[in-house]
């Protein structure tokens, strides 16, 4: 018997080969959240000049390591790739389960038009994102059909907010016969703006006067004479943020009943403020309440956001295993935990 047969005659199940796609902040910290798992192994990464790829797994460190002295891990020695077609490149050669999109959304189009690129290959597996947008949500939605026809089980919004914040307000829920509010409140806190220049810049296009096309288009040194003119800080209220159409598509609330806002403050790893949610309801006896659920202030953005990624990511497994393909949000699919 060759390893494979031992281990199904064992009934254990072989671990589940991941991509992280993008290998900034939240690609890197996606590669060592994996790096702790028995049920993972991480086979690839790619960023925008490069890719690595082992289907024995990446060295996690030396993946990191490339990436920040060289700016790519497309640099890793012996089996780093240079190319400025890394997504389409690893979709070609590489055999993976299911990829982690840890890319920037911007334009607002970005995430979708990389699952087309998926759809068009002809490749089959999970893709789990973490975007943030109510329209980019709407976008990869409409694409159900072609995502079903095309053996992709697709897992959406899978972050912090969207992703552990709203499946929590999901079950919360569950509580009260009508729901009146859910108020999602976050604080970030990460260090230096560089090591999540996308999340950052994203977080710009929400403020009054700015667009994703224009916080796209700001220098780096515009972002930093910004953060200079905030003391580093941004302050967000009612933002476009998909919790609030992932809401509405699971049937539990409609989307004007939602509200984001949060703080991040880019020069201080501590958190300006608790990260919670706040679910107002009516229970069935005809009492107002609300559950609150507050992240505990020790977490960082790169563990809510890449824990969840992957338990959803495992959740997506099981359901493709079972033959089951399309799109799913956050609010309307369990994450398994991956041990
Ligand atoms: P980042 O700017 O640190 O890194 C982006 C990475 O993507 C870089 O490695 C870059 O090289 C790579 N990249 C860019 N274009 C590429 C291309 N065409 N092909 C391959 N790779 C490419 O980004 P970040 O701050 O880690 O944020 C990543 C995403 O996570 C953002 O879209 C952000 O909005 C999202 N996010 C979600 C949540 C949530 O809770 N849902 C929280 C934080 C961030």
């Amino acid at each position: 018997m060759n390893s494979e047969q031992i281990k199904n005659s064992l009934n254990i199940s072989p671990a589940i080969r991941v991509g992280v796609l993008g290998f900034g902040g939240l690609g890197q910290a996606a590669a060592k959240v994996v790096a702790g798992k028995q049920e993972m192994i991480l086979v690839a990464a790619a960023d925008q000049k490069g890719y690595a790829y082992a289907a024995e797994g990446l060295n996690t460190e030396a993946s990191v390591a490339a990436y920040q002295a060289q700016g790519s891990v497309g640099y890793l020695e012996p089996i780093g790739t240079l190319t400025n077609q890394s997504i389409q490149d690893l979709i070609e050669i590489a055999e993976v389960d299911g990829y982690f999109l840890a890319l920037p959304n911007l334009p607002n189009d970005f995430i979708p038009n990389v699952a087309k690129e998926f759809i068009k290959s002809g490749w089959r597996g999970v893709l789990v994102d973490a975007i943030k947008r109510t329209t980019a949500v709407e976008q990869l939605l409409a694409m159900k059909d072609e995502l079903q026809a095309a053996g992709i089980t697709y897992m959406t919004g899978c972050g912090a907010t969207p992703g552990l914040l709203t499946a929590a307000a999901a079950l919360a829920a569950q509580s009260y016969a009508e729901i009146h509010q859910v108020e999602i409140t976050f604080g970030v806190g990460i260090a230096n703006w560089e090591a999540y220049r996308a999340t950052v810049r994203e977080d710009i296009g929400h403020m009054p006067g700015y667009t994703v096309e224009a916080a796209r288009a700001m220098t780096d040194a515009e972002v930093e004479a910004l953060l200079d003119k905030t003391n580093g800080v941004l302050t967000l209220k009612n933002m476009e943020h998909a919790d609030d159409v992932m809401l509405e598509v699971a049937g539990i609330v409609g989307r004007d009943r939602v509200t984001v806002g949060g703080v991040v403050d880019t020069r201080n790893s501590k958190k300006p403020l608790s990260t919670n949610v706040k679910v107002t309801g009516r229970t069935f006896e005809g009492k107002i309440s609300t559950h609150t659920f507050t992240l505990g202030d020790e977490t960082s953005m790169a563990a809510n956001v890449c824990g969840p990624a992957f338990g959803y990511l495992k959740a997506g497994r099981q359901l493709h295993q079972r033959g089951i393909y399309g799109i799913f949000t956050a609010a309307e699919i369990m994450p398994q935990f991956v041990r």
